[in-house]
């Protein structure tokens, strides 16, 4: 079983960390990446505990995710200039949080391929 108690984000969607919401509803919680890569660096994270995309069972919890992300990027301003949504996954995958997490980048041109 997960340790949700010392889980980063299982804290921020308890609100025992501080962070800068942008939406908290039942299901999930965005807020502001610490250390942005973007003008808008968001993180769309299920409150549920979730360890990675690998660990996932309900399909449809990554369509609200992305759903939510899209709706964001209406919100940031950043939906007719275009962004980026990113699921790392594992170690090879950059993946430093183990509580699955959708990136949503923008607000600036991304490059192709990524590092
Ligand atoms: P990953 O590398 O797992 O895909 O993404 C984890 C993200 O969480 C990183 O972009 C990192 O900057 C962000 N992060 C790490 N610790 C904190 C924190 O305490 N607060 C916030 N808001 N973001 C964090
Ligand atoms: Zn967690």
């Amino acid at each position: 079983m997960p340790d949700t108690r010392s889980c980063l984000f299982c804290q921020i969607a308890r609100g025992e960390i501080p962070a800068k919401i942008v939406v908290n509803n039942k299901e999930m919680i965005a807020f502001r990446d610490i250390n942005p890569q973007a003008p808008t660096h968001i993180l769309i994270v299920p409150k549920k505990h979730i360890g990675s995309l690998d660990d996932l069972t309900d399909s449809d919890l990554v369509g609200r995710m992305m759903t939510l992300a899209a709706a964001l990027a209406r919100q940031e301003g950043i939906a007719k200039t275009g962004y980026r949504t990113v699921i790392n996954t594992g170690k090879d995958g950059g993946q430093s949080v183990d509580h699955l997490h959708v990136h949503l980048l923008g607000g600036r041109h991304m490059t192709w391929p990524p590092g």
